[in-house]
């Protein structure tokens, strides 16, 4: 065989190189130089590597080059609830605050994704309308069982499922004996099943006191139902040797219970959110429902519990559960108040914020909200700035803060329970496949491409 010049071979196809003195890269961050060609990061040299002829530099200067985030959990609601978010304002939302990758949650939309035909019909809406990669997550829900199957084929990540009713009717909740039919199902076919925990029985029993003292609302969904709802779906999943993954942990109690599962060898991991971690049941003012959501916001000393958890290891990612309504739905009464909290274009800076305050680098915040999440949903060209990955980035100016405008979001309503916080951390810029598609919260034309799970 002829002898190969393989800088030349790599070098041919280069475009872009982005270059900063702070690229965070899996083994660290460091000055470098990230060589682009045609959407694929070719390769990451030192920083002063002098780029190949032809192809154009973009000097970040001391801005930092992250890996474009991947917020796994997203209520999109389109079509059908299209009023509370869709795919077009939700994808420029997650591309002002530095995702490329979503993945859409198969409730609150009608059609729920529950079966192959409804994926189908969701897809047709996203993709016009895709500002960044978009992927599917789908339904369990009782009497879809043979549509898991179908769904699992045509290219869904997982498939989520309530143990408590959802908040719609069209996404009942399984009880326990539907659980373990699905998920031994869905284990069958190698699946994913994500799950929304709490046990409906303790949230049942829980003191129900409607008002607008959030004091009340967080007595009506107490940590018990979250750890009872774990413990159980960690016995099934070790039972059937299933892969589950825990939605939005709140409680802190139970991450010893997800730590001793792990050392047993269940395949159970978990996510946190954002509001979880910079926002306490403290600080809450008795009506502000815009910080409703379920499982509820728990005092500040389960937040340390979680960063704890993020520290340890145990808690794999942060995604934003982003899950908003219209605003005649935050009505003061926290029992009857739509339970969801808008944050996708905010998650990066919340994180960030109280990430640095303890202690926490960029490269953790890499690791919970891209390498993490993509893991999760096997995406693995995403998740990190190193050859061979799709060429997606966040450009973050860590440093500087900003006040949150909720008129700024480009989320279709403007209600965000992070209305008035000065955050730090600009997103500056956002890439996807080599391609700018964010400068300074103004973003581009529809660049994203629907993705299935690869096999
Ligand atoms: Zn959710």
């Amino acid at each position: 065989m002829p002898d190969v010049d393989d800088t030349a071979a790599v070098n041919a196809g280069v475009t872009l190189v982005l270059r900063s003195t702070r690229v965070v890269t899996p083994q660290g961050t460091r000055p470098a130089a990230v060589a682009v060609a045609g959407g694929t990061i070719a390769s990451v040299d030192p920083h002063d590597t002098a780029p190949p002829p032809g192809a154009r530099v973009e000097d970040l200067g001391d801005d930092v080059l992250l890996p474009g985030l991947v917020d796994t959990h997203v209520h999109v609601n389109d079509p059908g609830r299209s009023a509370w978010e869709g795919f077009w304002t939700a994808t420029r939302a997650a591309a002002a605050g530095g995702i490329t990758t979503l993945l859409d949650m198969p409730l609150n939309s009608l059609p729920p994704t529950t079966t192959a035909d409804h994926l189908r019909t969701k897809q047709a809406v996203a993709r016009s309308k895709a500002h960044v990669d978009t992927g599917f997550w789908g339904g369990a829900i009782p009497g879809n069982l043979k549509d898991l199957r179908p769904l699992h084929d045509a290219g869904v990540f997982g498939f989520k499922c309530f143990l408590s009713p959802s908040g719609v009717e069209e996404f009942p909740a399984l009880d326990q004996e539907h659980l373990a039919r699905a998920m031994a199902e869905i284990a069958g076919f190698g699946g994913l099943l994500i799950v929304h925990a709490e046990d409906p029985h303790h949230l049942d029993a829980a003191p129900r006191r409607p008002g607008p003292r959030y004091a009340d609302f967080l007595a009506s969904r107490p940590r018990d139902a979250e750890n009872t709802a774990i413990e159980s779906l960690i016995g099934h999943a070790e039972r059937l040797g299933a892969r589950v993954h825990i939605l939005h942990l709140s409680s802190s109690d139970a991450l010893p219970l997800i730590a001793g599962a792990r050392r047993r060898g269940v395949a159970v991991t978990v996510e946190s959110c954002p509001h979880f971690l910079t926002l306490t049941a403290e600080e809450i003012p008795d009506g502000a429902t815009e910080f409703k959501c379920c499982p509820p916001i728990r005092e500040s000393a389960n937040q340390d519990l979680l960063w704890q958890g993020l520290a340890d290891g145990t808690i794999d990612c942060i995604v934003s559960d982003h899950s908003p309504c219209t605003t005649d739905l935050k009505t003061p009464d926290f029992a009857s108040a739509w339970g969801g909290i808008s944050s996708l274009q905010l998650g990066l800076p919340a994180v960030w914020t109280e990430a640095r305050r303890r202690g926490h680098t960029l490269d953790d915040v890499a690791r919970w909200m891209s390498a993490g999440p993509a893991a999760l949903a096997g995406l693995d060209r995403k998740g990190a700035v190193e050859a061979g990955r799709d060429a997606d980035f966040a450009v973050l100016a860590p440093d500087e803060t900003f006040t949150v405008d909720p008129a700024r979001l480009h989320h279709r309503n403007q209600v965000t329970a992070y209305a008035g916080r000065t955050l730090h951390g600009v997103v500056r810029s956002t890439w996807l496949r080599g391609r700018r598609i964010a400068t300074g919260g103004e973003v581009a034309g529809p660049a994203g491409r629907l993705l299935e799970r690869n096999n």
